[in-house]
This record gives structure tokens, sequence and C-alpha cells, in this order.
């Protein structure tokens, strides 16, 4: 399994037993290494450096990536979501497309419900 290095800029400022490396009598506090991470999608190690990661490059990401100027209106086209039916008769009827403006519903397959890139959506 490879390891990697916590993205969180001030990580190694953080005084913990398990970020300290080296030598009796001459330890350093070092960025934490592991080979998976619950925080900015499996890159920072605790909630505190997905703040600092934030703080120091959400502001330049946001302008990389582009900034929303514009609401994003949910339409039809773009307004179904996936559901599961409890206790809805035969597997085939337990798995609808429904649309959250017109509140029709569609039957979709099992296959088709678990599919992620599955959608009725256009837009
Ligand atoms: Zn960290």
């Amino acid at each position: 399994m490879t390891l990697k290095y916590c993205q969180g800029p001030l990580c190694h400022t953080y005084d913990t037993k398990d970020r300290k490396r080296g030598p009796k009598g001459n330890k350093t506090n070092q960025t934490r290494r592991r080979s998976s991470f619950y925080y900015l999608g499996n890159n920072a190690c605790s909630i505190q450096c997905e703040r600092d990661w934030f703080d120091k490059f959400g502001e330049q990401a946001l302008n990389h990536f582009g900034r929303i100027t514009q609401p994003i209106v949910l339409q039809e086209n773009n307004a179904w979501r996936k559901r599961y039916r409890w206790g809805y008769g035969n597997s085939e009827d337990r798995h609808i497309f429904y649309n959250m403006l017109t509140n029709e519903e569609r039957t979709i397959t099992e296959q088709q419900y678990n599919d992620r890139n599955y959608t009725l959506n256009s837009s």
C-alpha cells in the first residue's frame, strides 16, 4: 500500500506523538503519512488540516476552476433523482427515477439504479 502525506499545510505544527520523528533528544514534528485519509477527498488527516488547506488554497482554487456567478437553476431536464421504494411490488418496480419538479416517476432496472453514470438528466 502506498503511503502519502497529508496535504494540510500546517499538519507538522500540531503536536502529537505520532507526528514525532527522529532520534531521542532530536525529535521533530513531521507531516502525517498514511495510506488513506478521511478528509479533503482522501488527502487530509483531520478536519483541522482540511480547513488549513482551504484557508490557504480555497480562494485560489475557486478562482482557478471558475466561480458560480449566476444561480444554477433546477429545471425539468435536470430534476431527475434516483429513488428506492421500500416494500413495493416486485423488485423491478422498486427502482425509479423521480422528477423533483413534475413528480413524474419512471421505473428503472436495479442495474440502472446502481450505475452511477446512468441518468435521465440532460444537463
Ligand atoms: Zn494533517
